[in-house]
């Protein structure tokens, strides 16, 4: 099929895709096993909400995968055919950058990066049938052999309920990895946020899917506790992540919007926010108080310091020096961190010494401040409202 063929045939296929998927999924396929969330009342999550869960049958889930697998074949006879001498990374670009809809997007992009993953959403694939979940699995490692690991949300309080052999079915069936939304493991919190699981079933899920052999990774909202319940918040959190022990701990920063109940509770004074200073303090807590083998791992851009990454235990000391390393510097120059990583110029602390990027980070908080110098909270967590 010529460039141009291609281009006459937009818009012919098409496939559900969900809001989102983690970060480490950025490139994979997106299948949606499921429509929205189950549970859908958590107070700090707006991502579902005004939409209905529904399961969807494997009969409507295979058809999404047949069109991916068309649309796969489409970008690779567009490779052979168009002067990309064969090329599939060359003619997934021209798609990707050009793409008649949002499921060749998502395909191009995948080929672009191997065609090697696949990620299920939406935000508890757990809750299907374990036998329709293997079904499908097994149907897309068969349409697409190149693929290498599948990966899924779940939450907990649905993996403690799910039998030994049931995730095993699953992991035989190919699920490679499940990301579980631990948030927090202290139960006053977990209640607060209606989050609908206490940590005693957090501890549950996450141990089936340990022993399971499925690789687990367990996500936690820094800054959850706000200013008061950060301590119990990061101390129990530790305790609950021991427990499990899972292959990743994923960390992401409390932001609030509009769209969330606890934006209201905000609103009304029952909630207050931590800043990141405090919220620095706590992660400093939580890593102080992590006693397990798990991979570390701050990929989300709402975090100050990505650079706090590593295996536990032994990077906990040089995760802490970090942390120190940023509590050690001037009130001005910690603003100006703050500052630069909120805006997008700086990536990590090392950045402070980059002197051009110094600069523009001044002149931005000069702009700020309105010339004092003082950047105001609120302003910070506008800047923050740009990532979610
Ligand atoms: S379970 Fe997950 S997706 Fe559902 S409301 Fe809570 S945080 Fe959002």
């Amino acid at each position: 099929m010529s460039l141009e063929g291609y281009k006459e045939k937009r818009m012919v296929n098409s496939f559900e895709l969900g809001p989102i998927r983690p970060p480490s999924e950025a490139y994979s396929l997106l299948i949606r096993v499921t429509m929205n969330c189950p549970w859908n009342r958590c107070e700090f999550c707006h991502t579902y909400k005004g939409q209905k869960f529904r399961l969807r049958s494997v009969a409507e889930i295979k058809q999404d995968i047949k069109t991916a697998r068309v649309i796969q074949d489409e970008i690779k006879e567009l490779a052979q055919e168009s002067g990309y001498g064969g090329g599939v990374k060359e003619a997934a670009a021209v798609v990707f950058n050009s793409p008649p809809n949002q499921a060749y997007q998502n395909v191009a992009l995948w080929l672009y990066a191997g065609g090697e993953n696949v990620f299920l959403q939406d935000a508890n694939s757990l809750i299907m049938r374990t036998n329709e979940l293997a079904e499908v699995i097994r149907f897309l490692k068969k349409t697409f052999p190149s693929i290498k690991r599948v990966t899924s949300y779940a939450r907990s309080k649905t993996a403690a309920k799910k039998k030994p052999e049931e995730l095993d079915e699953l992991r035989r069936a190919g699920l490679s990895r499940l990301h579980i939304g631990l948030e927090s493991g202290y139960d006053p919190l977990l209640q607060y946020m209606d989050k609908g699981v206490t940590a005693a079933e957090h501890i549950k899920g996450g141990r089936n899917v340990v022993a399971s052999g499925i690789s687990l990774c367990e996500y936690v909202v820094l800054g959850l506790g706000g200013k008061k319940m950060w301590r119990e918040h990061a101390i129990q959190t530790a305790r609950v992540l021991n427990e499990i022990d899972p292959d990743f701990i994923r960390v992401r920063t409390l932001v609030i919007n509009s769209k969330m109940p606890l934006y209201d509770e905000m609103e009304n004074g029952n909630f207050v926010r931590a800043t990141d200073e405090e919220i620095i303090a706590e992660e400093r807590l939580l890593i102080e108080h992590l006693d397990c083998h798990s991979n570390y791992v701050s990929d989300h851009i709402t975090n100050l310091l990505q650079e706090i990454e590593g295996k536990l235990p032994q990077d906990k000391e040089t995760m802490m020096a970090s942390i120190d390393r940023f509590q050690s510097l001037s009130p001005q120059e910690r603003t100006n961190f703050r500052i630069g990583r909120r805006v997008g110029i700086y990536s990590r602390l090392d950045d402070l010494y980059d002197l051009p990027k110094h600069e523009a980070v001044e002149q931005v908080i000069h702009r700020l401040s309105q010339g004092s110098n003082e950047v105001d909270e609120e302003k910070i967590y506008t800047l923050m409202e740009g990532f979610i």
